[in-house]
C-alpha cells in the first residue's frame, strides 16, 4: 500500500485475538484499509465478522494485537490509553447510535464535553453545531426528552464536536425510520464533501448505496474491491432494483 497525503485513515495488517481460558478467537486476521479525504467507505459483513472490533481499533478505543492504525500519518495504536484518548478527541469523531450521549447532560453540554477533552479551541461553537443538525432550539433539552430522530442528530453533533478529520460510525441508522436514516446519511456525506474521511459500519442498503467504496469483512478478513469497478457494479444493481 502506498501512502498519500490524501490518506487520512490507514490501517495496516490489523490482528485482534481474544483469549478466554483455552479458547482463542481471531476477530481480525490482517485487515488493511485506507480511507481518503472526502471519501465515504461502508464496511459490511455478517454478524461476528469483526466489524465492531475493527471500528474500535480504528478509533483507538481498543488496541490491536498486531498491526497499526494511523490518522493523518500519526500512529494512534500501541500508545497508552490517555494518549489514544487525546488523539481521538483531536482527530476522530465516533458515532455509536444513541450511545454517545450522556443522560444527565443537556445537548449543548454533551457537545461541549468532547470539545474540552480535545484541548483545542472548538472550531464550531456547540450551539452552532446543534443548529446545523436542526436542534438549535433543543440545546437545553436532556437526551431522554428527544425523539429517536433527534437523538440520532444529537449523536452526530457530538461526533462532529471537534471538526474531526475522520468520522467513524457504527450502525448509525440501525434503529431509525427511513426519513431520519436518509437525513443522517446525507449529513455524513456532507462531512465527506467538506474533506472528512468517513467510515460507516452498516447493514443498511441505503448506506451502501451512498458510499464511494464498500469493504466486506468476513471472518476477520477484508476484501476491498477497486473503487471504480465497485461503484459500477453497485450502480448496475441499483438500476436493476430501481
Ligand atoms: P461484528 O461486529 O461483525 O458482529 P465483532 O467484532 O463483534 O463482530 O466480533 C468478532 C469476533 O470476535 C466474534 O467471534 C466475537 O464473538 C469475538 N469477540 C468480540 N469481542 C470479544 C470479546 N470482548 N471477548 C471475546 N471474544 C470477542
Amino acid at each position: 500500500m502506498t501512502a498519500s497525503s490524501e490518506d487520512v485513515l490507514t490501517a495496516r495488517e490489523l490482528y485482534r485475538f481474544y483469549r478466554a481460558g483455552e479458547e482463542e478467537t481471531l476477530a481480525l486476521r490482517g485487515v488493511s484499509l485506507t480511507v481518503r479525504r472526502g471519501e465515504t467507505v461502508a464496511v459490511v459483513g455478517p454478524s461476528g465478522a469483526g466489524k465492531s472490533t475493527l471500528l474500535a481499533c480504528l478509533a483507538g478505543l481498543d488496541e490491536p494485537s498486531g498491526g497499526e492504525v494511523r490518522v493523518n500519518g500519526v500512529r494512534i495504536s500501541h500508545r497508552p490509553e490517555t494518549e489514544r484518548a487525546r488523539l481521538r478527541a483531536q482527530h476522530i469523531g465516533v458515532l455509536l447510535q444513541s450511545r454517545n450521549l450522556l443522560a444527565h447532560l443537556s445537548l449543548r453540554d454533551n457537545v461541549r464535553l468532547p470539545q474540552r477533552t480535545g484541548g483545542r479551541r472548538p472550531a464550531i461553537p456547540a450551539r452552532k453545531l446543534l443548529d446545523q443538525v436542526g436542534l438549535g432550539e433543543r440545546a437545553h433539552a436532556l437526551p431522554r426528552q428527544l425523539s429517536g430522530g433527534e437523538l440520532a442528530r444529537a449523536g452526530l453533533a457530538v461526533a462532529l464536536a471537534n471538526a474531526p478529520d475522520v468520522l467513524l460510525a457504527d450502525e448509525p441508522t440501525g434503529e431509525l425510520d427511513g426519513a431520519t436514516e436518509r437525513l443522517v446519511l446525507t449529513m455524513l456525506r456532507e462531512r465527506a464533501t467538506q474533506g472528512c474521511a468517513v467510515l460507516i459500519v452498516t447493514h443498511s442498503a441505503e448506506a451502501v448505496r451512498i458510499a464511494d467504496r464498500v469493504i466486506e469483512l468476513d471472518d476477520g478478513r477484508a476484501t476491498d474491491p477497486p473503487a471504480t469497478a465497485d461503484r459500477a457494479l453497485r450502480q448496475e444493481t441499483h438500476d436493476v432494483i430501481g
